[in-house]
């Protein structure tokens, strides 16, 4: 590969990520600003403004890490809001729930350690289902969208916010330097760990391109699947509807 990054046989990948997140966990917020330039706020403001929550909704952040996504939906909503953030690593969850409470925001949060290949959460009880930076790193992403079709209500909507394909060929030439050179090299600078970051960018790679992926979201059961590319495709958000 470009990076000289091995194929990850499919057993070792959860073990991996969950290696991966522990140690880039305390340095995660900083390095998401360093590394999309600021954008992902703005990537995660067009998730929740697609999303369009309401006051009373109960919603599943799924891969919710340090809880980025579920404090822009209580933003824009009031407290009655249930909001459960789950995160198959803990380090993660930890970072969160300090920022919740600096935030003064322990009520409508709750934190669950999980997996989103097997929720821990009843068939048709959430309103709503996002995952955010987060599909790409499950091991069998297919049964994480049969599980986020299965705990969703009639009605309710799945939005996943992803790195993706840039169809663009010179944007993808300089979007490839960036990522296989510049974002290892950061990583390494900033958080002494060029692995982490290396893995990170070869996940982006193997990930299905935008239709594709749409496939695989029609075939767990969703309706009216969609999808947005922001920045030619640097970043997908894609959209179904459980009927
Ligand atoms: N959604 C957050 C955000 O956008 O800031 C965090 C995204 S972070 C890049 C990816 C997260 O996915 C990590 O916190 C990792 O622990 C979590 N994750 C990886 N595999 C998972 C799985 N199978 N189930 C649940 N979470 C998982």
């Amino acid at each position: 590969t470009i990076s000289g990054f091995k194929e990850v046989r499919e057993e070792d990948k959860s073990q991996l990520v969950g290696n991966v997140f522990t140690n880039v966990a305390s340095n995660y917020d900083l390095m998401n600003d360093l590394m999309s330039g600021g954008l992902h706020r703005l990537w995660k403001e067009r998730l929740v403004s697609k999303l369009n929550p309401f006051p009373g909704m109960k919603h599943l952040d799924v891969a919710g890490g340090t809880g980025d996504v579920a404090f822009r939906i209580l933003e824009t909503v009031n407290s009655e809001t249930e909001i459960y953030v789950c995160d198959i690593n803990p380090n993660m969850l930890n970072v969160g729930k300090k920022r919740a409470v600096e935030r003064g925001e322990t009520k409508s949060l709750i934190w669950a350690e999980g997996d989103a290949e097997a929720l821990d959460f009843p068939d048709n009880s959430m309103d709503g289902y996002t995952i955010a930076f987060g599909i790409r790193n499950v091991t069998h992403i297919e049964k994480a969208l049969v599980e986020a079709h299965r705990v969703l209500k009639r009605g309710g909507r799945f939005l996943c916010l992803e790195l993706s394909h840039v169809d663009v060929p010179l944007l993808k030439q300089v979007y490839d330097y960036y990522s296989f050179s510049i974002i290892p090299a950061v990583g390494e600078l900033v958080a002494g760990d060029r692995e982490s970051y290396q893995y990170l960018v070869e996940s982006i790679r193997r990930f299905p391109p935008q239709d594709k992926f749409a496939l695989m979201i029609a075939d767990a059961g969703f309706q009216k699947v969609e999808y947005e590319n922001l920045v030619a495709g640097v970043v997908a958000i894609h959209s179904g509807l459980k009927l």
